[in-house]
């Protein structure tokens, strides 16, 4: 179990909160992204495809904090873009961590010797390290040869300082599962806190579309990694046993867009981490204009393929706490790895994909240039 035990409890009662509140629909963990900007360029990322207008754009700390407050979600993720080339950040975690958040930056690593200074160990923080996979892997992954070996050294190095370190892998059509499985094992040697596993999402920005795993594939190698594992049960996952029994094809969900909201340079993004089909200023319109209904799988074309955390990680917990039976079962004999699949959402009615990048861009650059005018203009003589 990768979960700290604090968090799992405090997660637990959160959503068993919600519910006798009654409410229906409710955020788990805040997804904040504040920035583009990227040090990387990954093949498989979808997020930083943007005029450098865009990507010089940054989230204040005040707008973060405020965020957090407008969201009330127990759990924040600053990710991005690479966060660590966010000057303000240390302020960011450190404002999040006073208001009791249980706080996470995701990291490709490569800056975290040069600024780990500037963050202390916390019971509620962890640094969660990009990795998908061994050196071969993951140097594919990121484009470029030598990130492996520095995201590993970082790693040793944020242990050594008293930090509790994770790591996020994202896997692609091209992953094998024995050499998933070794891989899990190292970073296990590593004596990391948690493994967050997730396959990639098909963004339609990604340069490399050919590399995505449809469903059917996505079962397949998680079973097969599983089986490697005692059901999964060999590695420590920072995520809920249901999510990686539905990774394994145990589970029939619909996704929880609400349940990990994203907030952006843009605003708040509908309807979740992996689509950007809108924007609005304030969480609360975000979740009352946003039409739910709309996306999930069978419901949109863009979301036929999705198996991603952010967006199936919430109903996944949101099962345990209504039925921890289900829950206790898995973490007792592990991932199932063989036998029939569970039954999958028809697609047959799904609405056709709509694209929209270029509007939400070309809105955000007229909304900089029209403040980069104003900040010109002389003040008038009284
Ligand atoms: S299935 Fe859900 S989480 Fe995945 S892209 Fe669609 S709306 Fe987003």
């Amino acid at each position: 179990m990768g979960i700290p035990l604090n968090q799992a409890l405090s997660v637990g009662a959160y959503v068993i909160g919600q519910h006798l509140r009654g409410r229906k629909r409710y955020p788990l963990v805040l997804m904040l992204e504040p920035l583009f900007r990227c040090n990387l360029a990954c093949a498989g990322c979808g997020k930083i495809d943007y005029p450098d207008k865009i990507l010089n754009q940054r989230i204040s700390v005040a707008d973060a904090l405020h965020s957090m407050d407008e969201c009330g979600a127990p759990v924040v993720v600053l990710a991005g873009g690479e966060p660590l080339l966010h000057k303000e950040l240390p302020e960011i975690v450190e404002g999040a961590l006073k208001k009791g958040k249980f706080v996470t930056v995701c990291t490709n690593a490569l800056l975290l010797e040069k600024k780990i200074h500037l963050y202390k160990p916390h019971k509620n923080f962890n640094w969660s390290i990009h990795l998908d996979g061994d050196k071969e892997m993951h140097d594919r992954s990121v484009c470029q040869k030598g990130v492996y070996d520095r995201a590993v050294e970082a790693i040793k190095v944020a242990k050594a300082k008293g930090f509790r370190v994770n790591i996020n892998t994202t896997l692609f059509s091209d992953a094998k599962a024995e050499q998933v499985a070794k891989f899990l094992d190292e970073m296990k040697k590593l004596d990391i806190g948690g493994v967050t596993i997730s396959p990639g999402y098909a963004y339609e920005r990604a340069p490399d579309q050919q590399h995505f795993l449809n469903r059917t594939k996505t079962k397949q190698l998680f079973r097969d990694i599983f089986k490697l594992g005692k059901g999964g049960r060999a590695w420590p996952f920072f995520q809920s046993a249901l999510f990686l029994d539905f990774l394994a094809g145990n589970q029939t969900y619909q996704c929880t867009p609400w349940g990990n909201p994203t907030r952006t340079v843009f605003g708040w993004q509908k309807p979740c981490y992996l689509l950007g089909e809108g924007y609005t200023k304030t969480f609360k319109e975000l979740m009352e204009s946003t039409d739910w209904d709309k996306y999930g799988t069978g419901n949109y074309e863009k979301c036929a393929d999705c198996m991603v955390h952010s967006g199936f990680e919430a109903s996944a917990v949101m099962d345990a706490v209504k039925k921890p039976w289900k829950i206790a079962a898995v973490a007792l004999r592990g991932v199932k790895t063989d036998g029939p699949m569970a039954p999958e959402i028809p697609l047959d009615k799904q609405r056709p994909a709509e694209f929209v990048f270029s509007r939400h861009v070309e809105n955000k650059l007229a909304e900089i240039s029209e403040a980069e005018a104003r900040a010109k203009k002389p003040v008038a003589a009284e």
